[in-house]
């Protein structure tokens, strides 16, 4: 009698499915942890909301988190969840999305080309960096060359002129 030692392996062949339709993926970023794209995300596309607990300014003006989305003079969203993935979205000062309130929803979305790889970043908003991040420097991508700029360049300063902003 023949043996039959046919392995099966052939049927079990290695899944190639990502194990997610969205375009980003948590990582590791200069400040800790941060969202990366995965894919192509093209400019006016929407990233992902910013979602919480919906909350008075007046309650939450006593919490002790840095994950508050203030949408307006009375509500604001504590994002402290971690099922919130848009609270891994770093600041920058030279962002390539940015985060629009709509009827109390904060929309996360491109306002660049964001290519696979990329480091999602929005501004925070001069109330969050003069509270959080000001004293020890901010450390996003553009400041962060700003310095090195300035280090290297010590003379000879040039004045630049407003910052681009494309039109469209
Ligand atoms: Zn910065």
């Amino acid at each position: 009698m023949p043996k039959t030692t046919l392995s099966s392996k052939t049927s079990s062949s290695a899944k190639t499915t990502s194990t997610s339709r969205r375009p980003f993926r948590v990582g590791r970023a200069k400040t800790g942890l941060g969202l990366f794209a995965t894919k192509l995300i093209r400019k006016g596309s929407f990233i992902v909301r910013y979602i919480g607990r919906m909350l008075p300014n007046r309650i939450a003006d006593e919490l002790d988190t840095k994950y508050l989305f203030e949408v307006n003079a009375r509500w604001t969203v504590d994002g402290s969840n971690r099922k919130n993935i848009a609270r891994y979205v770093n600041h920058s000062c030279r962002p390539n999305a940015e985060a629009d309130v709509k009827k109390r929803k904060i929309l996360i979305t491109a306002i660049k080309t964001i290519n696979p790889g990329d480091e999602i970043t929005y501004n925070y908003g001069r109330d969050y960096f003069n509270a959080f991040i000001k004293d020890h420097g901010c450390r996003c991508a553009a400041c962060h060359q700003k310095k090195s700029v300035v280090r290297s360049k010590h003379k000879g300063r040039k004045k630049r002129k407003g910052s681009k902003r494309p039109k469209h």
